[in-house]
């Protein structure tokens, strides 16, 4: 039989969550963001619920060429551009968008050839001092691209916020300030938006915006989570109690000792870990879901296991959530010192450990605790 970890990618939610983005920024196009195998969902398995998309962002050639493969027609953008003059090849068969973000990447695309010319995204540095074109340069190098025989259209425009996150920082408005100064009067498209600034920068939407971690249903805000948003969980992790141990009062938990019982104590080991992608950092208290409650974890996990008190009767194959539908990963990643863009991106490293399925939505069934004796395996 295999561990009971399961990695849970619901289709529906990515659906809604699209339309959701679609609600909100309704005269815009929508180029989903898909890299890092799809936020650490599996980019196969989230291509079914994005088909809808107008187009979809990576970060690399192989994740361009599996959306060709798995028949996605859609423009595809290479986020960060080609890196040689092989990546341009191999990105014109793809019939790939490229952003153009810096003066190798121009030079790149003056050297005559014979195939298909790409669709440029011209990147400017606005502020985020990251990728793009310094303002000053953003002129002349979009004189550059548009004389570039066969062009495939216009060149877009585009930037990316650094404070999007925080939509009250000054930065945002001077950013886009910047930024529409530098295009006034000029034709072509413009692109400026994540998920943070689709969500509450409708002032920065223009002609395409780019969600990423709000397709996968949560929030790039502190407060309120997907939820609040209208944004449903794409992932649930799933695993189930293994193990029960009594544990007395001053008995401890794990290595070293690393958790130590204050009052007898009903724990419960779970199957998974650090090894499939929990991190290892969570505090002590992270909210793990089981039988319709919230329990809170004991200390680090390990590699496979981590261990939960059950502070109601709980038992050996009750399924446990780990973050999804009944616990915000936001939650969890926030209880872990890290943003919930790299907790769904850990998942990508894990998929070996977890198995995969596409679920259809159903409720999981909430159990109501009844009474016990505090701290005891009922
Ligand atoms: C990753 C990325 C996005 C998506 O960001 P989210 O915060 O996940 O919405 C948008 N634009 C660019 C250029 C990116 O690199």
């Amino acid at each position: 039989m295999p561990r009971p970890l399961k990695l849970l990618i619901h289709g529906a939610a990515l659906r809604a969550n699209l339309r959701r983005a679609r609600s909100l920024a309704s005269a815009s196009r929508v180029l989903a963001v898909v890299k890092a195998d799809a936020y650490g969902h599996g980019l196969a398995r989230v291509v079914q619920g994005l088909a809808e998309a107008d187009g979809f962002g990576v970060a690399c050639l192989e994740e361009a060429a599996l959306l060709r493969e798995l028949g996605v027609r859609r423009p595809i953008l290479l986020l960060e551009g080609c890196f040689s003059g092989a990546d341009l090849e191999r990105a014109r068969e793809l019939k790939l968008d490229l952003v153009v973000h810096q003066e190798e990447q121009l030079r790149m695309l003056e050297q005559p050839c014979t195939t298909s010319p790409p669709r440029v995204w011209l990147k400017i540095n606005t502020g985020m001092n990251r990728l793009g074109f310094p303002p000053q340069d953003a002129r002349a190098a979009w004189e550059r691209l548009r004389a570039l025989a066969g062009l495939a259209g216009e060149p877009l425009w585009m930037t990316h916020l650094a404070c999007a996150a925080q939509p009250e920082h000054p930065a945002n408005a001077e950013q886009l300030r910047l930024f529409k100064n530098l295009t006034r009067g000029l034709p072509g498209p413009r692109s400026i938006a994540n998920s943070a600034a689709l969500l509450e920068l409708p002032e920065s939407h223009a002609d395409w915006v780019r969600p990423g971690l709000m397709l996968y249903g949560a929030a790039p805000f502190e407060k309120p989570h997907g939820a609040g948003l209208g944004l449903h969980p794409a992932m649930t992790l799933r695993s189930s109690i293994i193990a029960r141990q009594q544990v007395p009062a001053g008995g401890q938990v794990g290595y070293g000792g690393a958790w130590r019982c204050e009052r007898a104590t009903c724990v419960g080991i779970v199957a998974c870990g650090y090894g499939d992608g929990y991190p290892w950092n969570a505090r002590a208290g992270t909210p793990i879901w089981i039988n319709g409650r919230r329990m809170p974890l004991l200390g680090p996990p390990a590699m496979d296991m981590l261990a939960v008190a059950l502070e109601a009767p709980a038992h050996i194959g009750d399924p446990v959530e780990l973050w999804g539908k009944h616990l915000p990963v936001e939650e969890v990643a926030a209880s872990s010192g890290t943003i919930t863009h790299e907790l769904l991106c850990r998942m990508q490293s894990c998929q070996r450990a977890v198995e995969l399925e596409e679920e259809e939505d159903g409720p999981v069934a909430e159990t109501p605790s009844p009474g016990a004796r505090p701290g005891a395996c009922a």
